[in-house]
């Protein structure tokens, strides 16, 4: 008889999914919940974006492109990283003089599907059985997954309670056969923003011990701590300022709205990109080309406005709930993750079932963590929405069972 579950790998089995889907079981009972677990934004794709992606269509940009993405999102991207990385020699610019007398390295981009897209091509790509891969905890709940996909071993490191991802709590965790480190700033789920200082010795780290950085850098725009770039600009701390030997992931999908497009980039060393690009010829082929050709428009389009309302969100949210929980400051993205106050007694995902009583749906600690103490809260929704959330909490905190 045939019996299709014969046919699912222990590779597939091992993906344990039921947290998350307990929530969203949970939410799925509620006819119009507040909701404060949405990881995208309530902003839509600006019009001119639009325009470029309907424009391409109409025009016949429905082809594959070539596997490393079109040439015009290429050079943009390429640009965009020489200008705000000083020490960055571009591959494409090899025969010219080099930027810094040192360097051996020329970087190359890849565009790809998503930052997921990019993740999945990097660790395929550097990691495989018998490695380890240094992640977060909390951290973004694909990361161990993904490295197990891949067959490595994920090592959490925990970073309660500042959760800065530190190489002196990273070293500890070191052996043999460590080989990546997963960095991400400004962080899911935690919204937390490396310092500078933080930056600069994990690359001192991972230079020590031969490995490489992955930086996924997904909420870049969205950072309420941004610094002077040698270019003149404000950017979000990054460990691409300090070297050139990493890896660096980023997207469109949260900084234009634009989650279900399925745009990205990755930057990094030549040798690790093309081998990046190999391995996307035969997966993903190409990232979506009309996307690709709305994804260059993005580029040039202030999105500082909704990046200021974010902010803006982020610090009602925090003066308002602060006198009842303890919450690290998030200076990035548009997450915070408070801890469950002491007095109630109740895991993360106790509280997150009573948050749902009253039909607020926020995420439980651990789901992104070994740890259930806290929960995630998105405050990517309108003003109305997040008042009505912030009561909620507030009553919930004040409650003592
Ligand atoms: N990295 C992090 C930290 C994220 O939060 C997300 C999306 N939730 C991604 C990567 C993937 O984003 P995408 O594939 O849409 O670019």
């Amino acid at each position: 008889m045939f019996d299709p579950n014969r046919f699912i790998s222990d590779r597939a089995r091992a993906v344990d999914a039921s947290g998350i889907r307990r929530v969203f079981d949970l939410a799925a009972k509620l006819k119009d919940p507040i909701n404060f677990s949405i990881g995208q934004p309530d902003f839509d794709v600006p019009d001119v974006v639009k325009q470029a992606a309907i424009a391409a269509i109409e025009k016949g940009i429905n082809r594959y492109t070539v596997t490393q993405g079109t040439r015009e999102l290429n050079q943009r991207v390429t640009d965009l990283i020489a200008t705000e990385f000083s020490n960055w020699q571009p591959a494409s610019a090899s025969n010219s003089e080099p930027r810094t007398l040192n360097s051996e390295l020329s970087f190359s981009t890849l565009i790809t599907s998503g930052v997921s897209g990019g993740l999945v091509l990097a660790l395929m790509t550097c990691v495989g059985p018998g490695d380890e891969v240094l992640i977060p905890d909390p951290g973004f709940v694909m990361y161990k997954h993904l490295v197990r996909l891949v067959g490595a071993t994920p090592v959490l490191v925990d970073t309660y309670p500042d959760f800065q991802l530190t190489a002196k709590r990273l070293e500890k965790h070191i052996t043999p056969r460590t080989k990546l480190i997963l960095f991400n700033s400004p962080a899911n789920p935690t919204g937390v923003v490396a310092t500078e200082q933080t930056c600069k010795e994990l690359v001192e780290l991972a230079d020590k011990h031969n490995l490489l950085l992955l930086s996924d850098e997904i909420y870049d725009e969205f950072c309420y701590e941004k610094i002077s770039r040698a270019d003149g600009t404000k950017k979000c701390p990054s460990p691409g300022t300090y070297s050139d030997r990493i890896l660096v992931l980023r997207g469109f999908s949260k900084t234009y709205g634009m989650t279900g497009w399925r745009l990205g980039y990755a930057v990094g060393p030549s040798a690790i990109i093309e081998q990046m690009t190999k391995l996307q010829q035969y997966t993903f082929v190409c990232a979506p080309s009309m996307v690709q050709v709305a994804g260059v428009i993005a580029l040039e389009t202030d999105m500082s406005q909704h990046v200021a309302a974010y902010e803006e969100k982020r610090n009602t949210l925090l003066a308002a709930l602060r006198p009842a929980y303890d919450i690290t400051t998030p200076g990035g993205a548009f997450y915070a993750f408070p801890q469950v106050p002491a007095h109630l007694n109740l895991t993360g995902q106790q509280f997150v079932e009573r948050a749902i009583e009253k039909n607020l749906l926020i995420i439980p600690g651990n789901v992104f963590s070994n740890r259930d103490t806290h929960f995630r809260i998105s405050y990517a929704c309108n003003e109305a929405t997040l008042e009505r959330g912030i009561n909620i909490l507030l009553d919930l905190a004040s409650r003592v069972l």
